[in-house]
């Protein structure tokens, strides 16, 4: 058939217990899957906005045989099989026709955000706008997992494995290496706009900023500082001050470009 694109059969999910020639006594399944939308940002040029056809032993669910295609399930949103509405959790049977929508964008729960050792200035600019964000560039994986959970937090991340995990219900893969770029996709992504606060959390330790007034701290600020600022923010745990300079129109600039 014309448009399908046909992959090696998969082992998926063979654990050492189970006994490979019980596998082949099974049958070969096919199912067709499609992606749509941003969704085709994981897949190799060749099988976008294509059925591809997947064969498979066993018992396989549709969150499965996305996941081995390279989707993470914290990015899909309506999944159709055979015209149907279903869940990913869906077991796969032979034949079946798959088409599996992105996610919308918006926000389920409260936007605060765990982002993965790699993205610090994503991390700093969405401090910037008032957003919740831990970051630690030594956090493993185990670790970031559990504070997922734990804090209901949402993943931010470029390691698509790290947001395959099971356990992982909200979280982001972000498609760009360039730190604003990221800004915007986060934004859009989560519907954040309306909900952006400048001057609400410390860049370096996400605490939530206090106003001072200035000449409590006139004897810290630099001479052009003192001669053209008069509001000023500081982070009770780490005493940086803030004020709106040079990076705080930067930032408002980006903002009113994905506004
Ligand atoms: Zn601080």
């Amino acid at each position: 058939m014309l448009g399908f694109y046909h992959r090696r059969p998969t082992r998926l999910s063979l654990n050492a217990n189970d006994n490979p020639r019980k596998e082949y006594n099974q049958p070969m399944n096919t199912a067709y899957f499609r992606f749509h939308g941003r969704l085709n940002d994981f897949l190799p040029k060749e099988q976008r906005g294509q059925l591809i056809a997947i064969h498979f032993r066993e018992r396989q669910s549709v969150k499965h045989l996305a996941e081995s295609l390279g989707v993470p399930h914290p990015e899909v949103g309506l999944v159709q099989v055979n015209g149907q509405e279903e869940t990913l959790g869906r077991i796969t049977e032979n034949e079946d026709r798959v088409e599996i929508h992105p996610i919308e964008n918006g926000c389920p729960i409260e936007p605060r955000f765990l982002l993965d050792c790699h993205l610090g200035r994503l991390a700093a600019h969405l401090r910037m706008l008032g957003f919740d964000c831990l970051y630690q560039n030594d956090f493993g994986d185990s670790i970031m997992t559990e504070i997922v959970i734990r804090e209901q937090r949402i993943l931010l991340t470029r390691d698509r494995r790290l947001l395959m995990r099971k356990i992982i219900q909200h979280g982001y893969c972000l498609r760009s290496l360039d730190p604003l770029e990221q800004l915007t996709e986060v934004v859009r992504r989560f519907e954040l706009s309306a909900r952006i606060q400048p001057f609400h959390r410390c860049l370096r330790c996400n605490r939530p900023l206090a106003p001072i007034e200035k000449k409590i701290i006139a004897d810290q600020l630099e001479p052009l500082t003192k001669l053209y600022f008069d509001e000023f923010h500081i982070c009770p745990a780490c005493k940086q001050i803030y004020w709106k300079g040079s990076h705080y129109d930067k930032m408002v600039k980006v903002v009113e470009q994905i506004r």
